[in-house]
């Protein structure tokens, strides 16, 4: 259940395993691939390549696919339980997280996973408009997708024209009026959780200044020892000293990297973010291991006219899987899915972010999925499944009846083909790798009625 990496990877690994048996992909929007499609930047295309692996997975005779199929709302898991064997969810983390503080609901205090889902033309964000009307942003969080906000939001519109961005955003962008985009790490840069090919590209980019207050980049013994052994933080202070400087407006646009400053509030001015209060902080030993932030008493305000809060991905919940509201996932031994009371539940299992938190690159993915597809096997082995587990109703007979029935109109794997070659020929048109449909209406349209369906059921 979802075709993102996570649950290509694990299809990948489940059929390495078992050899035989018939696996069907569930995905909530109409186009698969999830964090591929609607989370790697535009302007990192090679990213993308492993989408190929993917969609050569999907041609195979056993895999079937149903895009636009939402677990939860239009098939039940129970209803999966008697369809299927071994059930995976690999449905990720949806949500960005708060970060509690007054003012977050101001117009202009965003969830940068929603400026990502918009730019990268997620159907449910195409609508959206953001407050690119000011100067400055200011993107709170010190990870890899505060980096890709703050790269989009200063990069030549031209340059990004010749990727697959959305055009509803491309064209929001070529009228943005923003010349400054601050990062605001609450800890030091030391800390920060950034790669450092991602945080390097800053300084290679046409007409954008990259600078680090100077003094932000001085680091306490505990953490220029931490540098020291780690090869990627070492890298980075690197950069960021290369960066070191306080000007930058001789060139078109500025990131501003920032450390050591913790948000309080979200300042308004007429019921729009007008400014960012931090307080200053300085690291102590955390509860456990590392340093965390501890405020100063010295605040600031930074004004801005946009907040991106870029602290982290959250998971939502599907009615029927356990779901631990604290950590954001589901509950798991190792991918074996937990109930209620602790107990594994048969034949459920789970990949991914839903497993382990919003952490990790797209390969990380791999291993991870590899490891509870051996615990699949090893429960398949030992006769434990769901409900289903070799029945009557095993391996997805009466699924597409089920669907049917309820006039849901799913995308099958020629549907998404041919979804597919028309957003690629649109793309090669414009010299593009393709121009992404971002209606879910206009994407039913293109990829026709699912094999041996009638056209009149229902679409959305
Ligand atoms: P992340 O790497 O976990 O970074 C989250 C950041 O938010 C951290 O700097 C954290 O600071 C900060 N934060 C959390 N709560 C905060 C608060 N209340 N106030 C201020 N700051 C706060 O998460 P991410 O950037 O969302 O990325 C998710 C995953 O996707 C990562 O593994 C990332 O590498 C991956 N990703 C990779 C790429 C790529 O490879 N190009 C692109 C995008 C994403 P603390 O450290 O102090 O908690």
């Amino acid at each position: 259940m979802g075709a993102g990496p996570a649950g290509f990877y694990a299809a990948e690994a489940v059929l390495a395993g078992h050899g035989t048996g018939n696996l069907d992909f569930f995905n909530r929007l109409p186009a698969p691939y999830g964090l591929v499609r609607d989370g790697v930047a535009p302007d990192h295309q090679p990213m993308k390549s492993v989408s190929r692996a993917y969609a050569k997975l999907l041609e195979r005779s056993e895999v079937r696919y149903f895009g636009n199929v939402e677990v939860g709302a239009d098939l039940h898991v129970s209803e999966l339980r008697r369809f299927y064997d071994q059930i995976v969810y690999a449905f990720g983390a949806q949500a960005g997280r708060r970060l509690g503080v007054p003012g977050e609901d101001l117009a202009g205090s965003r969830d940068a996973t929603s400026f990502v889902a918009w730019y990268n033309g997620h159907p449910e964000y195409r609508d959206a408009a953001f407050e690119l009307d000011c100067e400055r942003v200011v993107v709170v969080g010190n990870g890899n997708v505060a980096l890709d906000v703050a790269r989009i939001l200063v990069l030549d519109p031209d340059r990004l024209a010749v990727t697959d961005i959305a055009d509803h955003a491309l064209r929001a962008l070529r009228r943005s009026r923003v010349r400054e985009v601050v990062l605001l790490g609450r800890r030091g840069p030391a800390q920060a959780s950034f790669t450092n090919p991602e945080l390097r590209e800053f300084g290679t980019l046409v007409g954008v200044s990259a600078r680090a207050a100077p003094s932000e980049l001085e680091l306490d013994p505990e953490s220029a020892a931490a540098a020291l052994a780690d090869r990627m933080k070492s890298r980075n202070m690197a950069t960021l000293r290369s960066y070191a400087g306080e000007g930058g407006y001789e060139r078109t646009r500025t990131v501003r990297f920032r450390f050591f400053a913790s948000p309080v509030e979200i300042v308004g001015s007429g019921g729009r973010v007008a400014g960012v209060r931090v307080e200053r902080t300085r690291l102590a030993p955390a509860d456990g291991a590392g340093l965390r932030a501890v405020g100063t008493g010295d605040f600031e305000t930074i004004s801005c006219g946009m907040v991106l809060r870029s602290v982290g991905y959250r998971g939502t919940p599907v009615p029927g899987v356990p779901f631990d509201e604290t950590r954001g996932t589901v509950p798991n031994d190792g991918g074996r899915v937990l109930g209620a009371d602790g107990r594994a539940v048969p034949g459920e299992y789970v990949v991914g972010w839903a497993k382990r938190g919003p952490t990790g690159v797209i390969g990380t993915n791999k291993a991870d999925a590899a490891a509870t597809a051996a615990l699949m096997a090893e429960d398949r082995a030992a006769g434990i499944g769901t409900e289903a587990n070799g029945g009557a109703g095993a391996e997805g007979v009466g699924v597409e009846a089920l669907l049917r029935e309820r006039g849901v109109r799913w995308v099958d794997k020629r549907g998404w083909a041919r979804l597919d070659a028309h957003e690629t020929a649109c793309g090669k048109a414009q010299g593009r790798p393709r121009v992404k449909v971002c209606s879910v209406e206009e994407m039913l349209e293109l990829a026709g009625p699912p094999e041996g369906a009638d056209s009149s059921s229902k679409g959305g």
